[in-house]
């Protein structure tokens, strides 16, 4: 009996009526049924982004949304802000680098949290206006760091930067109102929380943003988004769209809305916060602090005794439950814990005791069932 659970940052595991409607036929996506489905697709998630701006799915995978953000509002030689501490910040300034944008990184160790006096302090001293935008990725899936976006859009203020933000291990999880808090482009991908599968990408750009794209020079083809919006006007894509995918998408909206914007962000705060309690209660330590804990990817120091990579392999084989490692420069020294989509807190309650057993077999010292009774107490609490 082979049941495997997906507990990685992402892909996430999908609801199984999501993988029946991926099994669609195939329509026109130049005809009625696809302008129906597009414009349905595009209204529901501007409820979740919680914006009344323009929004556009993509047929591309989250770097792809990473990708449109930079090339449609930005021009080569402009200066800009780039805060990063994990891999995804990181590549969004590698992004903008390649298009030659002139990046100010600031930057904080892997794991800790973003410098955001100096933030504050560049922008004041910016007076001319210098800096274009500021890019920030929300949720560090690197490291299960949850970055301050509601104090970043305060120290923005009234400076004309732009704030650009990747939420791709966030959006649908957690509370983030895109136009309450003037990000001016969001992206997300489709395989994390919004429960399909890799290959959709999901912008939404305000007016401001979109102002701006007029006197973007960059070039740009695939990704442009004027050429999506003249498309998106009469209930098509520029290019044959991920259409399996966009079906599929219609179940997992239905799916999200009927457990509720609401209930939705409360099932991952307590799979979030059952995760960490067992964590502690296990005596291992966790990679970020209480206040800036990601509530939907947790990140654990490794044990001095433990080989990381054999850990996973334990967790797999013997008990069917797939977590990750770290990436970049902190892999082998992490293992991370994705609780997001649809995900229960009894597959978090199972993570928790395979992580056990596994620990105990690799001879670490554990007392079984300690993890899994913190986190029942943390899921009972509600
Ligand atoms: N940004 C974040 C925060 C992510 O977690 C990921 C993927 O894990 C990406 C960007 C890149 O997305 P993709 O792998 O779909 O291109």
């Amino acid at each position: 009996m082979g049941k495997e659970y997906l507990m990685i940052p992402g892909p996430t595991p999908i609801p199984e009526e999501v993988a029946r409607a991926m099994s669609t036929e195939m329509f026109n996506h130049r005809g009625p049924r696809f302008k129906e489905l597009i414009e349905q697709l595009t209204a529901e998630l501007k409820k979740i982004f919680q914006t009344e701006g323009r929004l556009f799915i993509l047929t591309a995978s989250g770097t792809g949304g990473m990708e449109a953000a930079i090339v449609n509002f930005l021009s080569p030689g402009q200066r800009i802000i780039s805060l990063t501490n994990g891999s995804f910040g990181e590549r969004m300034a590698q992004i903008a680098e390649i298009y030659g944008v002139q990046v100010e990184r600031l930057a904080s160790e892997w794991g800790e949290p973003l410098p955001y006096d100096e933030l504050e302090k560049r922008l004041r001293e910016d007076a001319r206006g210098e800096i274009k935008a500021i890019t920030v990725v929300h949720n560090e899936s690197s490291t299960g760091m949850m970055n301050d976006l509601a104090l970043i859009s305060r120290l923005r203020g009234s400076h004309p930067a732009l704030l650009l933000v990747d939420t791709v291990s966030s959006m649908g999880a957690v509370d983030i109102p895109v136009d309450e808090w003037g990000i001016d482009v969001c992206f997300t991908g489709s395989q994390k929380a919004l429960m399909l599968p890799p290959g959709l990408a999901i912008i939404s750009v305000g007016e401001r943003a979109w102002a701006r794209m007029a006197d973007s020079g960059m070039k740009r083809f695939y990704l442009n988004l004027a050429t999506a919006q003249e498309f998106l006007d009469i209930g098509q894509t520029p290019f044959t769209p991920a259409l399996s995918q966009m079906v599929a998408m219609k179940k997992s909206l239905e799916l999200y809305f009927s457990e509720g914007r609401e209930r939705c962000y409360a099932r991952h705060r307590r799979m979030a916060g059952a995760t960490r309690a067992a964590m502690r209660a296990l005596g291992l330590e966790l990679l970020v602090g209480e206040k800036e804990a990601s509530l939907t990817v947790t990140a654990v120091k490794k044990p001095e005794e433990i080989d990381i990579s054999r850990l996973r392999a334990v967790m797999r084989e013997d008990f069917g439950v797939e977590i990750a490692g770290g990436q970049g420069k902190l892999q082998g020294k992490i293992f991370r814990l994705g609780h997001l989509g649809a995900v229960t807190e009894m597959d978090v309650i199972v993570a928790i005791a395979a992580l056990e057993m596994a620990l105990a077999r690799l001879n670490y010292p554990v007392s079984l069932g300690q993890g899994v009774k913190a986190a029942q107490e943390v899921i009972l609490a509600g």
